[in-house]
């Protein structure tokens, strides 16, 4: 069965381009273009993937997404935001919400179809938590030795340190707000502020030397690890 997407979007002109796009995927896709609707058509069929303006005429996108993330039938399905440039605060929000990734209008089609692909992947995908492997094997994060190398050489980090890039390098691409940093790496009660987080990313970057800059920040949002295919905007 193919997978099924529901784009949520007011501007017919923006749904009709992702919708293409998607159906070149071989998708089944459906279009709301309100709110209220979007709510009413998850209720009545499972989405492999939705894909959610933030503006829309009557129901904030980012009250969509709090309902989503919000109820045990809707809340594994991924969500990719539709943002505008200057929307860093929601998009932050919506990130802490349970939102998996958002694309800034205006977007190209092979960012567009990145996003959309990488998310959609994650659904039953299993995290390799243990061990990861990133740039081509020269970085190295082992889990459970609590060791990283970088090209061979391993190199000390803190317990901090270590949890920082572990969480981002789990899926790299996808930006992490600070609070969703602080939380994993040290739960909800934690001593980490937003200011030492930044601090301890330098301190990351420093350390992996070479491979220091594919810690990204992404201004007024967050960090990520790289993409991969450099996919990122
Ligand atoms: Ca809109």
């Amino acid at each position: 069965m193919p997978a099924s997407a529901l784009i949520v979007e007011d501007e017919n002109e923006i749904a009709d381009l992702v919708k293409f796009h998607l159906e070149r995927d071989g998708m089944q896709v459906s279009v709301a273009r309100n709110g209220r609707k979007a709510i009413e058509m998850v209720q009545g069929a499972g989405y492999d993937l939705i894909v959610l303006d933030l503006m829309l005429p009557d129901l904030d996108g980012l009250e969509i997404c709090r309902r989503l993330k919000g109820q045990d039938r809707t809340k594994e399905i991924p969500v990719v935001m539709l943002t505008a440039r200057g929307e860093e605060s929601d998009i932050v929000a919506g990130l802490e919400m349970g939102a998996d990734d958002y694309v800034t209008k205006p977007f190209s089609p092979r960012v567009l179809m990145a996003r959309l692909r990488n998310a959609l992947r994650k659904t039953g995908a299993t995290e390799p938590t243990e061990r990861i492997s990133l740039v081509n094997g020269r970085l190295l994060i082992d889990r459970e030795r609590h060791v990283v190398t970088v090209d061979g050489q391993t190199i000390e980090l803190t317990v901090t340190e270590f949890g920082i890039l572990h969480f981002l390098a789990l899926r790299p691409g996808f930006v992490r707000t600070r609070d969703q940093i602080i939380s994993a790496v040290h739960g909800r009660n934690t001593v980490l502020s937003s200011r030492t987080v930044d601090v301890h990313v330098t301190a990351v970057r420093r350390k992996l030397g070479a491979l220091g800059e594919c810690v990204q920040t992404v201004r007024g949002v967050g960090y990520r690890f790289r993409d991969p295919n450099d996919l990122t905007e």
